[in-house]
């Protein structure tokens, strides 16, 4: 039997309370089976950890996640804490540190949940958007002088090497040749930044040769946000820069229903770390601690988990649990117009696994 060991790092706010439901259903996984379980170990990293010791998690923190097989993370962000403090001392100290440079996103309109888009069909939205994790314009390169003063100023420089914007592009081809489509959207703005931006494009058009069966187009980053409104069908994957990807991102989540449905991965694709998976939410202030948080952007970040480490079959059984849960209004948290709570979803999806056990 493999055993698997997974890192769980709930963080702060409504983490808390959707990473210990996506426990609960890995465990219901691992209950009816033979091949695999799960060992988990929990880290209280976080806002709670900063007020004790200073810090959002220890100094030699990653040494004990490096021999995880992945990482399940909820949200970095507390409300008496700066944000750029909660979010650089925890998940971009993992992302970076252990060098998990492709952000995958997908995105799907799932059975029940009713989408903005009045012209849109379930079918004619399904994207992956794959996003730059590691350099790009949070590199965390730049500076603050004469701070308080009349003349201060301030930077914060985007970097792009040739490495890293090659590596992630063609990420994003390898990733647009496995789906069905097989067509990539590369987004870029180089018409307005003509250093980098150019360089992403020059380097496309190098690594589309590469992959001469898929079909790739180019958008401007803002035109592209008029034709996910407009024209959702005409995409399938996209690749964008760290903060164009990470807006577009929020867009699409809201596009196909909800900021709580949206699930993510941070890939190592060349698995020397392990690799790590979250809902693309945030501590959401706004509800924390009652119960209300739609726990299943958690989930579908447990399929793409699974994924990951091999365990495909495992991951089509929490998906067709998550779909069948989504299917029933009954069962929606109130970010969907229910008034089923975190805990309810839950069980209600391990029952569903518990039923198709094999
Ligand atoms: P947020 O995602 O926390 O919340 C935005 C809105 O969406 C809120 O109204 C919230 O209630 C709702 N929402 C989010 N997730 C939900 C869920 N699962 N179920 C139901 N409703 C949900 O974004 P924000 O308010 O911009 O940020 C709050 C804090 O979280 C900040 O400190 C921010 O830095 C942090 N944050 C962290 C991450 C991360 O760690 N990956 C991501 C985004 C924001
Ligand atoms: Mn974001």
């Amino acid at each position: 039997m493999k055993i698997y060991k997974i890192a769980a790092i709930p963080g702060d706010g409504i983490g808390k309370e959707v990473v210990p439901a996506g426990q609960k259903v890995l465990e219901a996984l691992a209950a009816g089976c033979r091949d695999f379980a799960f060992e988990f170990e929990d880290f209280g990293w976080g806002g709670d950890y900063f007020r004790a010791h200073g810090a959002m998690m220890p100094e030699d923190g990653l040494d004990a996640l490096r021999g995880k097989d992945a990482i399940l993370f909820g949200s970095a962000g507390d409300p008496h804490i700066p944000d750029h403090v909660t979010l650089w001392g925890l998940r971009l100290k993992i992302c970076q540190g252990f060098d998990q440079y492709a952000n995958v996103r997908p995105t799907r309109i799932l059975p029940g949940i009713d989408a903005p888009l009045k012209r849109c069909g379930p079918d004619d939205l399904n994207w992956v958007i794959v996003r730059e994790n590691t350099e790009g314009e949070y590199a965390g390169v730049g500076g603050r002088a004469h701070q308080g003063h009349p003349i201060e100023v301030a930077t914060d420089l985007s970097i792009m090497t040739r490495a890293g914007v090659e590596r992630i592009i063609r990420f994003a081809f390898r990733l647009a040749q496995s789906r069905p489509r097989r067509q990539l959207t590369v987004v870029t703005k180089s018409n307005a930044q003509r250093h980098a931006m150019v360089m992403w494009d020059e380097v496309a058009v190098q690594v589309a040769k590469e992959f001469p069966d898929v079909r790739w187009d180019k958008e401007l980053v803002d035109a592209m946000t008029a034709r996910m409104v407009n024209r959702p069908s005409s995409i399938d994957t996209v690749v964008a820069t760290n903060l164009h990807a990470d807006i577009l991102s929020d867009l699409a989540a809201a596009l196909a229903g909800s900021l709580g449905i949206a699930p993510t991965a941070n890939l190592d694709p060349d698995r020397r770390y392990p690799s790590m998976f979250e809902p693309i939410h945030g501590s959401a202030f706004d509800i924390m601690g009652q119960g209300l948080a739609n726990p299943v952007g958690t989930f579908w970040s447990c399929v793409m988990l699974l994924e990951h480490i091999g365990e495909a079959g495992a991951a089509r059984r929490l998906m067709e649990a998550i779909e069948i849960v989504t299917a029933t209004p009954a069962l929606h948290t109130r970010d969907l117009g229910g008034d089923a709570t975190t805990d309810e979803v839950t069980r209600a999806v391990c029952r569903q696994i518990a039923a198709t056990a094999r």
